[in-house]
């Protein structure tokens, strides 16, 4: 290689390479998991040293982070990519979302939203083509209140992407907080050909609680056919990876979406693709048998209702005191059976009754409902005890019977 980059040098380089376009945007298109169409693209950063030697960010970037230059690098590459869909779209050609990576160091940049929009009315390009990239350090980072950060980008409509998530410091907390709408999954999660059980369980969660926020989940770094076949049972609805295609510079990437692109106004794709998680299949086959179904823990006397979809009675917290529940549901029901329903459902006679082997309780009871009228209801509890702490646990299903 000719030049070595380095902490010293990097700033000059840099400048000259911006002056002399060195610094080229490659585009990695995003696939459909299920049907392998392109519907969006991430902008990567590639730098072409006079020399013909191309670097690639992991060389660049971490120097450029350090000496606070990242930032311009950013929205060289987001002016870039606005060219780029600018001059496709005027040209009638087909175009995907194409995001692009924002370093955590512009969450202290005043009026970034506002910078963002400049640049995109500057191109014409309307919003939705284009996606703010934002890491999970980044939302760890001190001082700067990112949710504010976030949401205003968001506001300014522009789709947001938690990048890398899973790779360093947990952020369950920002993912809850921040109004980001996809999720890439970070390669790391992906080892192997998903033999590993556990690494199944982890991804598996992970994307339960992506689809369960209503966001749209990216996994990246998808190298094999095996990691493919588990996504799909993951529900996973966009793939970035080589398996589909490398990051390429910008005629391929053109190419690429003449032969592939997939255009349809999906202006959600959850509404055409629902998530398909073993795990929420099941309890959806659940839930239309029984509308009803309550997770209680007797020794700390809470439950958590799990569903509540047109069950016909009065309504109730989702989560709560489990005796408080017991009051309530008895009231519910005909006067002549609240007595049967609250001695069924006493907790510690359920405890001690467990204690002597019972795993199973079963009450058929009147119960009113909304529409004044009372209907026969059978409510079964199956006890079990939490194998990781001596607590007993019922589940609830409840069902009318006619
Ligand atoms: P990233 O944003 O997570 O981008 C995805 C990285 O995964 C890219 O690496 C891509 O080439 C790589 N990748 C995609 N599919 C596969 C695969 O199947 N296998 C493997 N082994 N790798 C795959 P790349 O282009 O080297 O970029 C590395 C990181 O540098 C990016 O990670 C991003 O954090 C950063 N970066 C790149 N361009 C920019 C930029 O313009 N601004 C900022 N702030 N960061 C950038
Ligand atoms: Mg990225
Ligand atoms: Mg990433």
């Amino acid at each position: 290689m000719g030049i070595e980059i380095n902490k010293e040098n990097i700033g000059e380089l840099i400048a000259k390479a911006f002056e002399n376009r060195e610094i080229k945007v490659y585009y990695q298109p995003k696939f459909n998991a299920v049907n392998g169409k392109i519907q969006g693209a991430e902008a990567l950063a590639r730098w072409q040293m006079s020399d013909g030697v191309m670097i690639s960010p992991g060389m660049f970037i971490p120097l450029l982070e350090e000496l606070g230059l990242i930032i311009d690098l950013d929205w060289y590459m987001f002016r870039e990519t606005c060219r780029f869909i600018s001059e496709e779209l005027k040209a009638g050609r087909k175009m995907v979302p194409v995001s692009t990576n924002f370093s955590r160091f512009h969450a202290r940049e005043p009026k970034f939203a506002e910078r963002l929009c400049a640049v995109t009315d500057e191109f014409n390009v309307p919003r939705k083509y284009l996606e703010v990239e934002i890491t999970e350090s980044a939302l760890a980072f001190e001082g700067v209140d990112i949710i504010d950060f976030v949401r205003s980008i968001k506001d300014a409509g522009f789709d947001i992407s938690i990048d890398d998530f899973g790779s360093g410091l947990s952020s369950l907390n920002f993912v809850k907080d921040v109004p980001a709408s996809v999720i890439k999954i970070d390669k790391s999660l992906l080892s192997g050909n998903c033999e590993s059980e556990k690494e199944r369980i982890v991804l598996e969660a992970i994307f339960e609680f992506a689809h369960r926020l209503n966001m749209i989940t990216v996994a990246e770094g998808v190298e094999t056919k095996e990691q493919l076949g588990f996504l799909r049972t993951c529900g996973c609805e966009l793939i970035q990876g080589f398996l589909f295609a490398k990051p390429m510079p910008e005629d391929d990437f053109r190419k690429a979406l003449m032969e592939k692109a997939d255009v349809r106004e999906t202006e959600d794709i959850l509404l055409t693709q629902s998530p398909a998680t073993a795990t929420q299949l099941l309890l959806n086959a659940v839930f239309k048998a029984f509308p009803l179904v309550i997770m209680s823990n007797l020794t700390r006397n809470s439950f958590y209702m799990m569903a509540y979809d047109n069950f016909s009675t009065t309504s109730c917290p989702s989560t709560g005191v489990y005796t408080e529940l017991i009051v309530h549901g008895a009231s519910t029901m005909h006067p002549e059976d609240q007595k049967l329903f609250s001695d069924t459902f006493e907790i510690n006679d359920q405890i001690a009754a467990y204690e002597k082997g019972e795993r199973t309780r079963r009450v058929v009871t009147r119960q009113l409902g909304d529409d004044g009228i009372y209907r026969r209801v059978e409510t079964t509890n199956y006890y079990m005890k939490n194998p990781n702490s001596e607590d007993i646990l019922a589940i609830t299903l409840s069902h009318a019977l006619e």
